[in-house]
């Protein structure tokens, strides 16, 4: 019988095989890991015995959704409610059906848009369950698609409209097609940016940052740093939803970004 197959550090699912996968080049890339107890693998049944996903409301229009217990990167994605439908912005790895019912009770999914290749888990099977919802994701980063899928989209280019107003921005740094997205309406208009990894919402939440690799401890240089800024310089956001629970700068965020890659840049200066 074939399975597809998840890999148990990062989260990235397979397309079905009767074997796992030799490695996940997801984990054997330098930015991440491949556990400590070798490479192994589960798969979506195994997943949901043993996990489940809670759904929370951070503020109007826009739920977060992670995984308890911790399970692979322990992300958090989010469904955010626009007039012509919901995205789905970054995703996790477990789908159970509560899941779905929970999100088609809050409208379902029409979009699908991902941060970087970390958080593209089982991306195909959320699409597949909520009515080939197309998966946006930037071109660059089109070699670390592990299961490809006709609703995968890829676009190119620095920025992208998606639904309503929200825009997709090409950030690249973290991985070469880095994306986050733009949302005016968010945070009583004063504007919301999804980031995902980058920039990172520290534990500090008054500061971010901006990593080659976070679990390797290695840091973006000057350049790329500078160049996220200067992508971000056009969009006005007070807040920023970073990648994991509770990791959100609750306002002065576009000022936050600024101080934070100064910070970061005088102390990467030789
Ligand atoms: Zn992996
Ligand atoms: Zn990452």
């Amino acid at each position: 019988m074939n399975t597809a197959f998840i890999c148990v550090t990062c989260g990235t699912q397979f397309p079905p095989s009767t074997e796992p996968p030799p490695a996940c080049p997801i984990c054997t890339d330098s930015r991440q890991f491949v556990g400590l107890d070798g490479q192994q693998w589960t798969t979506l049944e195994e997943l949901s015995q043993k996990h489940h996903n809670i759904i929370q409301k951070q503020e109007a229009n826009l739920y977060s959704i992670h995984t308890e217990p911790h399970f692979a990167i322990g992300e958090r994605a989010f469904l955010l409610q626009t007039p012509q439908g919901n995205v789905l912005w970054d995703c996790v790895a477990l789908l159970d059906p509560p899941t779905i019912d929970a999100i088609r009770e809050l409208g379902g999914i029409a979009a699908i848009a991902i941060s970087h290749p970390h958080y593209y888990t089982t991306m195909v099977e959320w699409s597949l369950a909520f009515d080939n919802a197309p998966i946006h994701l930037h071109a660059a980063d089109r070699q670390w698609v592990m299961r490809p899928h006709a609703n995968v989209q890829h676009w190119s280019g620095d920025s992208r409209q998606l639904l309503a107003d929200l825009t997709l921005i090409h950030t690249p740094g973290h991985f070469d097609g880095f994306q986050v997205l733009d949302w005016p309406e968010g945070a009583d208009r004063k504007g919301v940016l999804l980031s995902g990894d980058q920039p990172q919402v520290c534990m500090d939440t008054g500061w971010v940052s901006f990593m080659y690799s976070y679990p390797n401890y290695v840091p973006l240089g000057s350049q790329a740093i500078r160049q996220i800024v200067s992508r971000l310089e056009p969009y006005k956001f007070d807040r920023i939803y970073g990648a994991f629970p509770k990791r959100t700068v609750a306002g002065n965020a576009n000022e936050i970004v600024k101080r934070s890659a100064d910070r970061f840049i005088r102390a990467i200066a030789s």
